[in-house]
């Protein structure tokens, strides 16, 4: 019973402390608001440009009609008494949210300018003043979330609000769209017809409070909530001192995730050979073989699409590989010609034009794979609709290059390794906006000497050894940090 005892003091503690903490910025804002209004009177401290932060809210919503339908997005809300042209950028270490508003100001009624937050992903917040006409925005986060929206609204009682919408695509989507960002503002996006501007979440103040008593809920042996600091200090790109103590996960090294994506299967075969060779059979073998390969590097966790003969559709296994938050999506074909002599192999990224009729056909062809179970694929791809995710998906672009280059350096010992090259076509299995992906086709099953081999257990372990090497060889330069 002394646990629970000590719990019991521990919420208690926190209780009084939040009850102190309000009194302390009651006061604190008092003598501020007080030092406002008679400075109002002198001459020099008017600044005609000046905004304030007036509240942040923050939410956890469902956003209808976004294609990832079943993805948690979190809702910050930024209400200032101007309009804000904000500058967003991302983090790591821990992953985190930075907005940066001109001549701005921290306002917010009760509220301290930094303290602890519960709303996952977001675990703290502050603000802070960089310099002294940029104020600032941080909210520390759990998980790698991405802005995937950003949209202001007016406020019904005057005012602005700034929102941003995001979502936990994992680490490699984090990397890509914190490199993008970096160099590029971010778009403002249309609101969604439904994305109602009344976020369902309390005020910032209550989630303070609320999420101190939460956390003190928690496991008895977790530290007592720290107290938000009264006095504020300069917030800036460093992780806080305080208030990233509570429920942080154990950092332990992760494994890169590559999503091994075997072609077709079940009632769609794909290629025929020549002999009658299935191209679904090649794939399944080839994307177990590179499974294997990889979980004995023991820095790799491989992910399969299917490990035995099911029919998925494209989008099927591209929703797979998001929501194993793959760094590295690979999807292994075999290749048909008319011609019986096309030999070799060809690594594909995304483009939305083809580097060549050849390989616009054979987008068509691989992509008819969604035709079989229905024309679903004839619909526009909301996601790809998005500005936002437009940018992320050129710079994920920019890293499928990276990785096809990875994948030519070494296959040239390989029948047709340097022959056929790197292409570019409009493979509807390559199209998350935030993987790296490339479309290997590891030879023609039209071809007899490329269908001999790739019916050879011990040739595709040749391919996949270097495959392997080559997926590694990219991680280690552009991977996510483990
Ligand atoms: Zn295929």
């Amino acid at each position: 019973m002394r646990q629970s005892d000590g719990l019991f003091q521990q919420r208690h503690a926190a209780r009084v402390c939040s009850v102190m903490l309000v009194v302390v910025v009651w006061f604190t804002s008092a003598i501020l608001s007080g030092a406002i209004l008679s400075g109002a009177l002198m001459p020099s401290s008017a600044h005609a440009a000046e905004n304030s932060i007036l509240g942040l809210r923050l939410g956890v919503i469902g956003v209808e009609g976004d294609a990832a339908q079943s993805e948690q997005t979190l809702r910050v809300v930024i209400e200032t008494r101007t309009p804000v042209t904000p500058r967003v950028t991302l983090l790591h270490d821990p992953y985190r949210l930075v907005v940066d508003m001109p001549a701005t100001h921290w306002q917010v009624e009760n509220v301290p300018p930094r303290g602890i937050l519960a709303k996952p992903p977001a675990r703290a917040y502050r603000f802070g003043k960089p310099t002294p006409d940029m104020g600032r925005v941080v909210i520390e986060l759990d998980a790698p979330a991405i802005p995937v929206r950003r949209f202001s609204l007016p406020l019904e009682n005057g005012g602005y609000r700034l929102v941003l919408d995001l979502v936990d695509r994992g680490a490699t989507a984090f990397s890509v769209a914190a490199k993008v960002l970096s160099r590029e503002q971010m778009p403002v996006s249309r609101p969604l017809a439904n994305a109602s501007p009344a976020l369902p979440a309390e005020p910032l103040s209550a989630t303070v409070a609320a999420s101190n008593g939460a956390a003190s809920n928690g496991a008895a042996n977790t530290t007592p909530v720290p107290k938000p600091a009264a006095v504020p200090k300069p917030a800036d790109a460093a992780p806080p001192a305080t208030a990233s103590t509570v429920a942080t996960p154990l950092a332990k090294p992760r494994k890169w995730v590559v999503f091994i994506d075997a072609g077709h299967g079940g009632k769609d075969p794909g290629a025929i050979g020549h002999s009658k060779t299935q191209e679904k059979h090649i794939t399944l073998a080839a994307a177990l073989e590179l499974a294997r390969q990889l979980r004995a590097t023991g820095v790799v966790e491989p992910v399969l699409s299917r490990d035995d003969d099911r029919y998925l559709r494209l989008r099927e296994r591209i929703q797979l590989a998001r929501s194993r938050e793959a760094d590295v999506f690979i999807s292994l074909h075999a290749d048909a010609a008319p011609s019986a002599k096309a030999y070799g192999l060809s690594i594909f990224t995304l483009s939305d034009t083809a580097s060549d009729k050849e390989a616009a056909l054979l987008a068509k062809k691989e992509n008819q794979a969604d035709l079989i179970g229905g024309p679903d694929l004839a619909v526009e791809d909301p996601q790809a609709a998005d500005e936002l995710l437009r940018m992320f998906q050129r710079e994920s672009m920019n890293q499928s290059t990276y990785l096809a280059s990875a994948i030519l350096n070494q296959i040239g010992d390989l029948p047709g390794g340097t022959k056929r090259g790197h292409r570019f076509a409009g493979f509807a299995v390559l199209k998350a906006p935030d993987m790296p992906s490339v479309l290997v086709e590891m030879g023609f099953v039209t071809n007899r000497r490329d269908e001999s081999n790739l019916k050879k257990e011990s040739y595709r372990r040749k391919v996949v050894e270097r495959l392997a090497r080559a997926i590694i060889a990219y991680l280690e330069e552009y991977g996510p940090r483990r």
